[in-house]
C-alpha cells in the first residue's frame, strides 16, 4: 500500500505498542492514513478506553464539520485491538507508545524479535530516551529509530524522527514518509538528548522563569513578548503550566545533567513552584491561577 518512493520499505501493516494518551492517537492518525493497524496494550481496560478515545475524537471531528461518518467508519474498521504482544510481531512498522522507561521498551523490543523473523522497523514515541541504546536490545539496531509525535496526536503536525547511531537510511526514509502519509511535518534529528524540540522548548521556558525572578517583567508580559513579538501560539509560561512544571523540572534535570550547559540548570523559582505543589494547570495553580479560569469558564457556561 504505502510503497513510499526508491530506498523504502513498503508498509501495510502498523502496529501501536500502548493504547495511552499517546498510543490512541498514533493508531487514529495512521488508520485515518489508510494502514491496516494494531493497537495494543497489556491491560484490556486500557486498551478499551484507548478505542473509545479514538472514537471520541471522530466524532468530535464530525461535530466540527473536518469528518464525514464514512471517515469514520473507515478510519475505525482498519483499527484491531489486542492484547496479544506477539502477535504485533506481524506489522511492518511497529510503533511503540509504552511507558517511558528503557527496560520495559527494550523488553517490548526483544519479545517482538523473538516472536517472528518479520523484518519490522521498530519506531519509539520516547520523548527523552536514547534510541542508540533502546536499540542495544535488538539484533537489527538498523531498524530501530524513534518517531517522537506530540500531543494530542491528532491536532498536532510535528513527528520528530530520531536517528540513532546504527539507524539505516532506508529505516529513516521509509518513516519519513509514514509520517507524511499521517499528514504530519517530520523533521529528522540526531539522537542527542532533548533532541530538537525539547531542548529548544525547554530552554525558551526556562530563561522566562529567570526572567520572571529577575523581576524583568510579569508573567503576563513575557508571555505577551513571544505572542504578539514572536507569533507563539502561546507563551513560555503558560506551556509550562499545561505541560505540568515537575515535568519540566525532570527535563531540566535530566538535560542539564547530559548536556552539561547552564542553560539547562533548573531555576530556583521551578524548584519552589514543584515543592509547593504548585504544577500547573493539573493542580489549579502554576504561573497562572486556572482556578479562577475555570470559574469564568462555568460562569459564562451557565449565563
Ligand atoms: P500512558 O501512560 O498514557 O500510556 C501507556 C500505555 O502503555 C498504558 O495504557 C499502559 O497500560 C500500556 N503499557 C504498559 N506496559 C505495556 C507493555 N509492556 N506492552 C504494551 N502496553 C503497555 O503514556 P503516554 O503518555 O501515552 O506515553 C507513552 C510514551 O510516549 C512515553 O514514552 C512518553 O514519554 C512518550 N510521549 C508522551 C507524550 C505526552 O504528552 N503524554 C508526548 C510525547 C511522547
Amino acid at each position: 500500500m504505502s510503497s513510499p518512493g526508491s530506498g523504502s520499505k513498503t508498509i501495510e501493516t502498523i502496529a501501536v505498542i500502548g493504547a495511552g494518551t499517546m498510543g490512541h492517537g498514533i493508531a487514529q492518525v495512521a488508520a485515518a492514513a489508510g494502514f491496516r493497524v494494531l493497537l495494543n496494550d497489556v491491560d484490556r481496560k486500557s486498551l478499551a478506553r484507548g478505542v473509545s478515545a479514538i472514537e471520541g475524537n471522530l466524532a468530535k471531528g464530525i461535530q466540527r464539520g473536518k469528518l464525514t461518518e464514512e471517515d469514520r467508519d473507515r478510519t475505525l474498521q482498519q483499527i484491531h485491538g489486542t492484547t496479544n504482544l506477539e502477535t504485533c510481531a506481524a506489522g511492518d512498522l511497529i510503533i511503540e507508545a509504552a511507558p517511558e522507561k528503557l527496560d520495559l521498551k527494550q523488553e517490548v523490543l526483544r519479545r517482538l524479535d523473538n516472536a517472528s523473523d518479520h523484518p519490522f522497523i521498530f519506531a519509539s514515541n520516547t520523548s527523552s530516551l536514547s534510541i542508540t541504546e533502546i536499540a542495544s536490545a535488538s539484533k537489527r539496531p538498523d531498524a530501530v529509530i524513534g518517531m517522537h509525535f506530540f500531543n494530542p496526536v491528532h491536532i498536532m503536525r510535528l513527528v520528530e524522527i530520531v536517528v540513532g547511531r546504527k539507524t539505516s537510511d532506508e529505516t529513516v526514509k521509509t518513516v519519513t514518509s509514514v509520517g507524511r502519509r499521517m499528514r504530519k511535518e517530520p523533521i529528522v534529528v540526531k539522537d542527542v538528548p532533548g533532541f530538537a524540540s525539547s531542548r529548544l522548548g525547554v530552554a525558551l521556558g526556562l530563561e522566562a522563569m529567570r526572567m520572571f525572578e529577575q523581576g524583568v517583567a510579569s508573567v503576563q508580559d513575557i508571555d505577551t513578548a513571544m505572542e504578539l513579538g514572536y507569533n507563539h501560539p502561546m507563551g513560555p509560561l503558560k506551556l509550562t503550566d499545561l505541560v505540568g512544571l515537575d515535568v519540566r523540572l525532570n527535563i531540566a534535570e535530566y538535560l542539564h545533567r547530559e548536556l552539561g550547559s547552564e542553560t539547562f540548570r533548573p531555576p530556583e523559582v521551578l524548584r519552589r513552584m514543584v515543592k509547593e505543589g504548585k504544577l500547573g494547570k493539573k493542580t489549579g495553580e502554576g504561573f497562572y491561577d486556572w482556578n479562577q479560569e475555570k470559574e469564568d469558564a462555568r460562569r459564562a457556561q451557565s449565563s
